[in-house]
């Protein structure tokens, strides 16, 4: 190849939109950026003319800085392309000629139509698109041997003139769209083992916002319950934050302990959730974490009755955000394999739900709920689940650090 790619063009969501906080949400993604390219040689980044123009020292490294930049949310599609300097454009395009020849070579593949796509932000320069669109068409076609068609031609050129320079490129790659990670505020997400939370975490990752994750367990310690997994789950979705991410482990028994006389099979799974998401907000409160995040969806199964998603927590101060409560399970998975969750999240795991009592009301009443609570001492069981909780920074390859509050629980405490 010719004319490797020494640029990466990058252009941002919905950002563009944004009028007086515009600044802030573009140094948060140049930030993200940076994070995300660390390690790479990396000339500059610029912003230039409502885009980001990243350098690179190495342009054999174009295709991995692509695939790095594919995961930070803000960007609604990236390029490699090759930077032509205006005083080199030389008369009648010859350069970007030879440069729109050369990639159009290498990416064809079988394409049987192709066309010119060309874009100034520059209007002053003494080619319009049109012309543009015909003067690199023509050597192109002629090379290829291709007929042009403008509309929806199997394989497209692009060629983007800024006030400086032309880039050429051809794939236009999508980004993963959203708003840049930390300008959204923080948010709780209860992570089960299962295909739903880890998109449901996702999809407020991807609208700004930093995760604390939450898994509870069934067992004595996090270790032989075999969390294995959902460290796994949290380092999928460590691979799409700029930070590493807090996992807490809490365990189940003192709930378990409490309900046992209290707490009949009909109303196990509803109390239960009821103490996740009471556990969930006291988390959130000392995290700075403003809402809870859950992978319910409307009458997935019974505890996700509209009646029982109503009736869980009324009174827990938090919003709590299903994001997915009008998908069905096939769209899900559409998400949960686009981010690399599926195949840990289809791994066999016995979540602390799935040994609860299968068969709960339909149309639990939140006042019956809250007489339990009560009876039971939620409060207490929520207490002491969380002082013998485990915390973990995980990254996206693996546990950086881990912070243990108490030995193993006790089933009495
Ligand atoms: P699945 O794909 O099996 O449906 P799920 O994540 O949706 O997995 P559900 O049993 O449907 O699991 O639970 C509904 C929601 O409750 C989950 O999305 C999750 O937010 C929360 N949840 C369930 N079990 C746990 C758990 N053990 N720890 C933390 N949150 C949980
Ligand atoms: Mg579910």
């Amino acid at each position: 190849m010719n004319h490797p790619a020494s640029v990466l063009v990058v252009t941002y969501a919905e950002i563009a939109l944004k009028r007086k906080n515009r600044p802030v949400f573009q140094l948060r993604l140049l930030n993200n950026m940076r994070r995300a390219l660390a390690g790479e040689p990396i000339a500059g980044i610029n912003h230039v003319e409502s885009r980001y123009l990243v350098w690179l020292d190495d342009p054999g490294r174009a295709e991995i800085c692509a695939q790095k930049l594919e995961r930070v949310f803000g960007i609604r599609w990236l390029s490699p392309a090759v930077s032509i300097p205006k005083s080199a454009v030389g008369p009648q395009l010859a350069a970007v000629q030879a440069v729109a020849v050369d990639l159009a070579r290498r990416d064809v593949g079988d394409a049987r139509t192709f066309k010119v796509e060309t874009r100034r932000s520059d209007r002053g320069f003494p080619f319009d698109s049109q012309q543009i669109n015909r003067l690199v068409g023509d050597a192109v076609g002629a090379v290829l041997g291709l007929p042009a068609k403008m509309t929806r031609p199997d394989f497209t050129v692009n060629v983007l003139v800024l006030r400086e320079r032309l880039l050429v490129f051809t794939a236009k790659r999508a980004g993963a769209s959203g708003l840049p990670s930390g300008t959204g505020g923080r948010v709780c997400c209860l992570l089960s083992g299962g295909i739903d939370s880890p998109v449901a975490a996702w999809l407020l990752m991807r609208r700004g916002c930093r995760p604390t994750l939450i898994h509870f367990y069934s067992g004595r310690t996090y270790r032989e319950a075999d969390a294995g997994k959902i460290v796994d789950l949290a380092r999928v979705l460590a691979g799409w934050s700029p930070v590493p991410l807090t996992l807490w482990l809490v365990p189940v028994v003192p709930y378990e302990a409490r309900a046992l006389d209290h707490v009949s099979d009909a109303y196990d799974m509803l109390m239960f959730r009821r103490f996740m998401v009471k556990a969930a907000a006291t988390i959130a409160h000392r995290e700075n974490c403003l809402a809870l995040v859950t992978g319910d969806s409307l009458g997935q199964v019974a505890s996700q009755t509209l009646h029982n998603l109503a009736a869980i927590a009324p009174d827990v101060g938090l919003p709590i955000f299903r994001p997915l409560i009008g998908m069905d399970k096939e769209q899900t998975t559409v998400i949960s394999k686009q981010i690399g969750a599926f195949p840990v999240s289809i791994r066999p795991y016995r979540d602390c739900c799935s040994i609860r009592s299968p068969r709960p009301v339909l149309n639990a009443r939140p006042d019956v709920l809250c007489e339990l609570s009560a009876a039971m001492d939620l409060p207490g069981a929520v207490r002491d689940s969380l002082a013998a909780a485990a915390r973990l920074v995980v990254g996206p390859g693996g546990i950086l650090k881990e912070i243990d509050r108490a030995g193993p629980v006790a089933p009495g405490a």
